[in-house]
């Protein structure tokens, strides 16, 4: 298969994720066959998408939509907005869904998507048809069965009821399952947008406990203040540990007796950038991952800790929050060094455990209250976490590639439960 970006491997998140897939499979003697399988996506569509734009003019965006795998259950994963966005991001970060899910054992595979587009510079209006266009022409491989999208980078809520409305008009019946991350009161779940930072927090105490470092007052740095990295850092806050510093994509603020994170939030929110909150120096997001800290949460976006600053690290621990923040190279560095790295697909997956809690009400028809959301999600992010380190001391591994061969083994025995149609 044809892989953009082959200069430099190690920006490239698919090559990438084969490295870790590579390194997991001769650790579990996976069939040769099998690993073809799952060294390739299952199904790609690239998609032209004309828009209308608000001055009358048209314009063309390309978009993706990936399938890693429908092994274990229909395709899931978010879709992204970005002018960033290029196929080989996307096939990486299906792939990356396809393990996480087989990680906390919810029984979806994996799917990703992408536009290539700023919606900073773009209207309402623009997005929603934009949104619509695209779902229309993913309609012959999406639904509640197939393949179930979600929010991801620049995408949210609304871009969901577009997307569920969009298909329904077509499939000419109300179908709230077939997107999560819907708002609440059109399908969606209580708790959803919590989940994924929450779970990195929640991974974080973990990661605390099984290195027998103190928690209380422990000394936090988040980068990305967005839905994962916003809400960790608050989460984190209300665990009484001291966020340091954060950051957006402008520039980050550091002050070493702690932010406010509830009033930092504010500050955001009114001023759309963290720097200038008063009180804070103002660092950039090369300082910021260089901090003296007790853990570490990258949560803005890929290739962020690289060959290049990983021996920069001080954190103790790494908590990935955002999908695929540091290369192969760079976990080589950290684990010469003693730096724990509690990996993306334990990390961040609790956003999907909950996306499945919202596709299981929306088949039933019945809505759970928030702490039973949040409390299934805990129990579930526990022992997926016991149950990776249980593999990373089995197989003499990192956390990482421990979270690899459960996965892989997991995805696998589908493929040959479910026998070879070839
Ligand atoms: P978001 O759009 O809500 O926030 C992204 C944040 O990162 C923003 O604060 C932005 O300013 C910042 N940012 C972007 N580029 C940056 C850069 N180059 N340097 C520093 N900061 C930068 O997105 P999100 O939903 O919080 O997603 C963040 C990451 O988490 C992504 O990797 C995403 O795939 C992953 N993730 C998200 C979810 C979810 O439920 N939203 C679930 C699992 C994983």
């Amino acid at each position: 298969m044809a892989t953009d970006n082959h200069e430099n491997s190690e920006l490239n998140p698919f090559l990438q994720m084969t490295k870790r897939l590579e390194k997991a499979s001769s650790l579990i003697s996976v069939d040769a066959g099998v690993y073809k399988i799952l060294a390739e996506p299952f199904q790609e569509l690239a998609v032209s998408i004309p828009v209308r734009m608000d001055d009358g003019s048209l314009r063309v965006f390309t978009g993706y939509r990936v399938q890693h795998s429908v092994a274990r259950g229909p395709a899931k994963g978010g879709i992204r907005y970005s002018p960033e966005v290029n196929l080989d991001e996307v096939r990486a970060l299906s792939a990356w869904m396809t393990w996480k899910c087989a990680v906390v054992n919810v029984p979806f595979g994996g799917g990703k998507g992408g536009i290539i587009c700023d919606p900073r510079r773009m209207s309402q209006g623009e997005l929603e048809r934009l949104t619509r266009r695209y779902t229309s022409s993913l309609l012959d491989i999406i639904g509640p069965e197939r393949d179930v999208p979600a929010p991801d980078m620049n995408t949210n809520s609304q871009t969901m009821a577009w997307f569920m409305d969009t298909y329904s008009i077509y499939t000419r019946a109300t179908c709230t399952a077939a997107v999560t991350g819907k708002p609440i009161g059109l399908g969606g779940s209580l708790g959803r947008n919590e989940a994924t930072g929450l779970g990195v927090a929640i991974i974080a105490r973990e990661s605390l406990k099984y290195k027998s470092l103190p928690s209380e007052g422990c000394t936090v740095v988040v980068q990305g203040s967005g839905n994962v990295g916003g809400l960790a850092a608050k989460f984190m806050h209300d665990m009484k540990h001291k966020v340091i510093a954060i950051s957006d994509m402008y520039g980050g603020i550091h002050n070493p007796d702690g932010l406010d994170m509830p009033k930092v939030i504010d500050w955001l929110q009114e001023n759309g950038k963290l720097q200038g909150f008063p009180g804070t120096t103002d660092i950039d997001n090369n300082q910021l991952l260089a901090l003296e800290c007790d853990v570490l949460i990258p949560a803005a976006t890929e290739n962020q800790i690289t060959s290049v600053n990983a021996a920069d690290i001080k954190a103790k621990i790494i908590v990935e929050g955002a999908n695929g923040p540091t290369s192969d190279e760079a976990d080589m560095i950290l684990e010469a060094n003693g730096v724990f790295v509690a990996p993306d697909i334990l990390a961040n997956a609790g956003g999907v455990t909950v996306s499945y809690f919202e596709w299981v009400q929306n088949r039933m028809g019945y809505f759970w209250e928030e702490k039973d959301v949040l409390d299934r999600m805990e129990r579930i992010l526990v022992d997926s976490f016991k149950d990776v380190m249980a593999s990373s001391e089995r197989h003499e591994t990192s956390a990482r590639i421990g979270a690899y061969c459960l996965a892989v083994e997991r995805v696998a025995y589908s493929h040959e439960m479910r026998g070879m149609y070839a």
